[in-house]
């Protein structure tokens, strides 16, 4: 297709996701055309590094033989058939694949095609569970407890246990109401406290919300270690660890949206495993096939299996599934990327490296005059710019500040997305060295050109 031709259709044909088209009908986008490695590449040839990972899903870089091959491999077997009434050889691998990685005790894999989706069947898997379990006793629990700023998707039910306000301002109507503790957002404490001495204050707001509607509550959901969306947002260490121990003794279901932190993006397999913590329901998705397909799985335990075992007529089938379900394509992709990421001297093992060297470059950018925090586990970082540094005040959302440092970057190069003023850096887990120093100097040169 010749340039004018990819131009008409573009701003004429493509609605983008999360994108004022008015403004994108005006411009002349970046299309890309071919990636490898670190290294997206435009229809002009001009190459970008690819500083979001393709919107944080790719791990082992673009265009990689082993996932490729992979995915070819199983094409010349079947792309797909259905899990409504099959088995499929590759989606059955995986899962053996997926629970086999997975802390002891996520025995069972249930399948879908996005984040959104792996929340959405996480929700309803809990709901039914207490609708099913010791003889319906616990029936009254069809509510979630979640926290202000989560990112769950942009399904109705994963936007209802959402806390962005954006979100729910507009599709507020159209929600189920859950109870939102305060997010553990320590740069701009919910509950006006100082992390040296809070004692972690906001999370007793979660526990007596818990305590209070204990019997109303189906589970509590949370994206661990960090809420991505909202701005990596990192919680306090043994946060995640306290909210295990109270849903222990309150026997509350715990989902963990690892959506975005999982698969080695924090440094270990799951982010969750930081803190010891195993949750009842583990949302995967992103970079579940390395970036190369759609896929998501919902793990979670023989307890909560077992409820929905019975006879036919009893009707405790789980009443949920898409059409590509365990799509076999995806699922050889996943099994060659899971297989990069374990294996002995891969992925996985790389990270911490890797995650060192971008921390130490980093500590410059948080000198910077205009960067308020500069917030990082393993390879996902967040620098929150401010208008001042001293009060931590932050620019009028007008001014699309964090927006202009992106757009800096991208005339050096380096493609980069902001989340409303804070700057995100979630490459391939693979990237070099040498591109992390391209990455950090061009956002430092981004900094200084944007906010002066
Ligand atoms: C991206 C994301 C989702 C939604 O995933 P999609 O594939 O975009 O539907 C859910 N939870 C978290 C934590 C995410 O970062």
């Amino acid at each position: 297709m010749n340039k004018a031709a990819l131009y008409a259709a573009e701003h004429d044909c493509l609605w983008h996701p999360f994108t004022q088209m008015r403004e994108w009908m005006e411009g002349e986008p970046i299309i890309i055309e071919r990636a490898h490695g670190a290294t997206l590449v435009d229809i002009e040839g001009r190459e970008y590094l690819d500083g979001t990972g393709a919107l944080w899903c790719n791990l082992h870089g673009h265009h990689l033989p082993e996932i490729d091959d992979a995915i070819r491999a199983q094409l010349d077997k079947v792309a797909h058939s259905t899990l409504l009434g099959l088995g499929s050889e590759a989606a059955a691998r995986f899962a053996g694949e997926l629970v086999a990685a997975a802390p002891a005790g996520l025995t069972r894999c249930f399948y879908s095609d996005s984040g959104s989706t792996a929340v959405e069947v996480a929700l309803k898997i809990a709901f039914q569970f207490w609708q099913q379990e010791a003889g319906g006793k616990h029936r009254g629990r069809t509510r979630f407890l979640c926290l202000t700023n989560a990112y769950h998707g942009d399904t109705i039910g994963s936007v209802s246990v959402g806390g962005i306000e954006l979100f729910h301002k507009i599709f507020g109507p159209l929600l189920f109401d859950a109870f939102h503790a305060p997010s553990p957002y320590c740069y701009r404490c919910p509950v006006g406290r100082e992390p040296a001495t809070c004692a972690m204050a906001c999370f007793d707001d979660l526990a007596s919300l818990a305590r209070a509607h204990q019997e109303e509550i189906a589970a509590v959901i949370i994206e661990p270690l960090m809420q991505g969306a909202a701005g990596m947002i990192c919680q306090p260490p043994g946060y995640l660890r306290r909210v295990r121990e109270l849903c222990d003794e309150l026997d509350l279901l715990l989902i963990c949206d690892e959506v975005a932190v999982g698969l080695g993006r924090c440094g270990t397999l799951l982010a969750s495993d930081q803190e010891g913590v195993v949750p009842d329901l583990l949302c995967l998705a992103k970079g579940i096939t390395g970036g190369t397909l759609p896929l998501a799985a919902t793990l979670t335990t023989e307890r909560i299996f077992d409820a929905f075992l019975g006879d036919y007529t009893e009707l405790k089938t789980f009443f949920h599934g898409h059409t590509y379900t365990g799509n076999a394509l995806a699922c050889a992709a996943a099994s060659a990327n899971l297989a990069l990421l374990l294996r002995d001297g891969g992925t996985l093992a790389g990270v911490a490296e890797r995650a060192d060297h971008l921390g130490r470059n980093l500590e410059a950018i948080a000198a910077h005059p205009h960067v308020g925090e500069v917030r990082r586990r393993g390879l996902m970082v967040g620098v929150e710019v401010v208008a001042d540094k001293a009060t931590r005040a932050s620019y009028p959302w007008e001014q699309r500040r964090g927006w202009q440092v992106c757009q800096a970057a991208i005339a050096r190069s380096v493609y980069l997305r902001p989340l409303g003023d804070v700057v995100v850096l979630m490459p391939p887990l693979t990237i070099s060295t040498t591109e992390i120093d391209r990455l950090t100097n061009t956002l430092a040169e981004a900094l200084d050109t944007a906010l002066g």
